[in-house]
């Protein structure tokens, strides 16, 4: 239970406007995108890791829960403050600092959007890959916090391939900077790598330092729509192999493509699945590489279209993009799983969600980044339904120890957050969790930083 003298207490560190703690305040921040609902006690939006520092020095005191929070487009629960607490809200937090055109690199605050960022690098010329489809509205803490991926993870990598240096504020409150500007760095502990997808458990993010590259002189994006999934799959391999490495590849299967039809582009009615595949780099050379990926498709038979222009190429996006929102127009609840598996499994691991979902009776959809193997399952399903639910939950733990079986992983991007921790053993052997849990307890012997997430119990 969080006291009065609390809240005062937060109130007189971060100003009476910016601790929230009624009812119906408290209520706008108790979901993310899982759809799932946890109300918090107490709500602060700190502006500067001094005041997050103080917050967590009485937290850590008084032994209550903290959730660091940015935009909650969270897909596994990683915001939510499961045990009740205090929720901490980092969004005022949202300043692009600095963009060095000599060294290419940004520093920014964890509340800065992504796609701002990346508007701004753009400005001045620079590049800042990771993509998460939610780039409008996720930010740059969340995206360090999850590691998140997105549409470019081919060829550039992830958010965790971007962080030079951080600073945090730990659960005990010591202000900590990790890493350094550089672009090699080979000093000590790789500490950075520890924080970039510790889901908020061992510390606050208060700024990052993180690098870009120059971008890109030209894009060419392309639309190919197959009439069969497993010569879909075959065709990523094929373009891989051609010694082409994609800046995006993107898979959607046909109850995806039925949720967008309205902004895809070709004509749907035979349509198995499709892929949306981009190149970047000079101009000459990706004009040739479009053409050559062109011809691999329409080989295996497909019906493409590439975008002339950026207007056309912003349309095609929009069709991947509008998938996960779109899915509530089908179903009630989407639960959505984001296991990434070796390219070379796709086909058998397709085979046997559908096969699990037939077991079941239940529907799932399946899209994502199948370049780097990393797919989105989602489960439609509703909630409300319990005997439905107790289905899905035995569909996903199967699916989930296929995954394993065939040497993937639980997560690509989305993390484990509190919806798949229960799942965690199946993937991490025990002397490895135990090592896990040791350093949670370093870092927040009172387990206080968001408490639920990534070990179940
Ligand atoms: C439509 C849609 C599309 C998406 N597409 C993608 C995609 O393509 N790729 C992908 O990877 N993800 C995707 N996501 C998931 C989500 O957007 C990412 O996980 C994103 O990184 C979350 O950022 P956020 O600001 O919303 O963080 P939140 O959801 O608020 O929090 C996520 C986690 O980060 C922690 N956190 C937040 N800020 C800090 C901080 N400053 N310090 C420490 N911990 C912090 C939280 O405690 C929590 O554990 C998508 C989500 C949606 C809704």
């Amino acid at each position: 239970m969080i006291s009065d003298r609390f809240v005062k207490e937060m109130k007189n560190i971060v100003g009476n406007k910016n601790v929230l703690s009624s009812r119906e305040e408290c209520m706008c921040y108790s979901y993310d995108a899982t759809g799932q609902e946890y109300l918090a006690d107490l709500v602060v939006r700190p502006i500067t890791k001094e005041e997050i520092s103080q917050i967590l020095v009485l937290a850590n005191k008084e032994k209550i829960a903290v959730y660091p929070r940015g935009a909650a487009t969270g897909m596994t629960g990683g915001c939510l403050p499961i045990n009740g607490g205090l929720v901490i809200d980092l969004t005022r937090m949202n300043k692009i600092m600095e963009i060095d055109t000599e060294n290419f690199w940004a520093i920014v605050e964890p509340g800065v959007i992504t796609a701002d960022l990346q508007t701004a690098a753009e400005e001045k010329g620079l590049f800042y890959p990771p993509d998460p489809a939610s780039n409008k509205t996720s930010t740059i803490g969340g995206n360090i916090a999850e590691s998140a991926g997105g549409l470019r993870g081919l060829r550039y990598g992830t958010t965790k391939d971007y962080v030079l240096s951080l600073e945090m504020v730990l659960p005990t409150g010591e202000i900590i900077n990790l890493g350094s500007k550089t672009l090699k760095s080979a000093t000590g502990y790789n500490l950075i790598s520890l924080i970039v997808g510790s889901e908020g458990t061992l510390g606050i993010i208060t700024k990052a330092v993180l690098k870009l590259l120059p971008q890109p002189e030209c894009t060419h994006t392309l639309l190919a729509a197959f009439k069969d999934k497993e010569v879909t799959i075959a065709t990523i391999i094929e373009i891989i192999k051609s010694k082409i490495v994609p800046a995006a590849l993107e898979f959607m299967d046909r109850t995806a493509i039925q949720c967008v039809k309205e902004y895809f582009e070709l004509n749907t009615d035979q349509i198995e699945a499709a892929l949306i595949i981009e190149v970047d780099g000079r101009e000459d050379t990706v004009e040739k590489e479009i053409r050559i990926i062109e011809e691999i498709t329409k080989k295996r038979g497909a019906t493409t279209k590439i975008a002339k222009n950026v207007k056309e190429r912003n349309k095609l996006w929009l069709v991947r993009k509008s998938i996960s929102p779109a899915i509530y127009k089908i179903c009630f609840t989407k639960v959505n799983e984001d296991i990434c598996i070796p390219r070379t499994k796709i086909v058998e691991m397709l085979n046997k969600i559908e096969e699990i979902s037939k077991k079941y009776g239940i529907r799932v959809m399946s899209y994502g980044h199948a370049g780097d193997g990393n797919f989105h399952i989602n489960i439609l399903t509703d909630k409300r339904n319990k005997e439905e639910m107790k289905k899905v939950e035995k569909a996903i733990k199967e699916i989930f120890t296929y995954t394993i079986k065939i040497e993937g992983t639980l997560s690509g991007e989305h993390g484990i957050g509190n919806t798949k921790s229960k799942y965690l053993n199946l993937e991490i052997k025990e002397t490895e969790m135990e090592l896990m849990k040791k350093i949670k307890n370093l870092f927040d012997p009172a387990n206080i930083m968001n408490p639920g997430k990534i070990f179940y119990n």
